[in-house]
């Protein structure tokens, strides 16, 4: 569905693409429309395998103190059910309402306008110390049909343009409560990071007459060196012109938009990778992973979205240890992102790990 001339262009470049990364350069993110500056000439040491561990926490099943544990209260004395799957409740301090006829007040230079919405919490189990990588497989699917459903209820509503599912993990993350759970934010309107996606993918469309992630996943196929993980339905990849050290891209191999779209092998498929990435994420330093990660799919606009292609972005922001951590402040904040360590190497360390999580391995 290319036309011609650009599909000549794509494949000269990609015999140009012989990996000659040791000197500083920048890479084009053409999801985001922006560059990230590498430096690996600070990383050309080997790996030194030094992992500064911190001591394990070990998480009870259930704590009597978790206001997301089954029949516990909440803020404002609400009782959780006693819930054996996932459950679900309207968050207690959402920062969304349900839309009202108040203006706020607007100018040209100072623009605003009404937003509103609604947000969710999704508890993945009962089990307070179960994460992805520790819980069931069958648990792990159960959790992606619950974010489909929670999706297509969202998505049906008219005041509603977009559903944004998201899981913050660990503490440095923000996150307070070590319960495992994701949010779901759905928004009267396409918020920042999916809109200026959806823009890319759209012009990469009107301009190629092809799809630009269904061309990233084919690219990486090609050269394999970022995949660290695949199966049937997705590939899991360090992208090209990732930001964060372990930042991984999870693509799906047919095109389609929402996670409404899901197949039933494709649940399947997805619910084993993110299984077995977040295992090799806990097993990078034997710890439980701290990152954000988030869905990103096609609008609830009413408009066809030809261009989008379903995806989910990890984004860790550990660097060479448990408690080493990439900050975004100084060049980063004021100027561009930048990384040391390449995504290709990231890819290598992360694909040479054990795929049994290391709390499931006999001592
Ligand atoms: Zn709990
Ligand atoms: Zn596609
Ligand atoms: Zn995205």
């Amino acid at each position: 569905m290319h036309n011609p001339e650009f599909e000549a262009q794509r494949i000269i470049d990609l015999k140009n693409l012989m990996p000659d990364y040791d000197r500083p350069h920048r890479r084009y993110n053409p999801l985001k429309d922006e560059w990230v500056l590498v430096s690996p000439h600070r990383t050309q040491r080997p790996w030194l395998g030094q992992v500064e561990k911190t001591p394990a926490l070990i998480l009870p099943e259930y704590d009597s103190e978790c206001y997301l544990c089954p029949g516990n209260s909440r803020v404002g004395g609400v009782r959780n059910p006693v819930y054996d799957s996932t459950f679900v409740f309207d968050n207690d301090f959402p920062a969304l309402l349900p839309p009202d006829d108040t203006q706020p007040a607007t100018s040209d230079l100072f623009r605003a306008e009404p937003a509103s919405g609604i947000s969710r919490v999704v508890c993945f189990s009962p089990r307070h110390d179960l994460t992805l990588p520790e819980l069931p497989l069958a648990d792990v699917e159960q959790v992606v049909r619950t974010w489909i459903d929670q999706t297509r209820d969202l998505g049906e509503r008219d005041n509603l343009a977009y559903v944004q599912v998201f899981e913050n993990k660990g503490e440095m993350m923000g996150c307070s409560n070590p319960h495992p759970h994701s949010q779901i934010w759905a928004t009267s309107f396409v918020p920042n990071e999916p809109l200026r996606e959806q823009r890319a993918m759209l012009e990469y469309l009107t301009r190629t007459g092809g799809c630009l992630l269904c061309d990233v996943y084919a690219a990486e196929q090609d050269t394999g060196e970022r995949i660290v993980l695949e199966n049937d339905g997705f590939i899991a990849f360090v992208p090209f012109w990732a930001v964060w050290p372990y930042e991984l891209l999870l693509i799906s191999r047919r095109h389609f938009g929402a996670l409404t779209d899901l197949r039933a092998t494709e649940i399947r498929n997805l619910a084993e990778l993110l299984k077995q990435v977040t295992i090799r994420y806990d097993n990078l330093f034997e710890i439980s992973f701290p990152y954000s990660m988030g869905f990103h799919q096609s609008p609830f606009d009413g408009e066809p979205h030809p261009e989008a292609h379903f995806h989910l972005h990890f984004y860790p922001p550990l660097l060479r240890s448990a408690t080493v951590r990439k900050f975004m402040v100084g060049f980063e904040m004021l100027a561009m992102p930048q990384r040391d360590l390449t995504p290709e190497s990231a890819a290598e360390r992360l694909r040479e790990l054990n795929p049994l999580h290391y709390r499931s391995r006999p001592k």
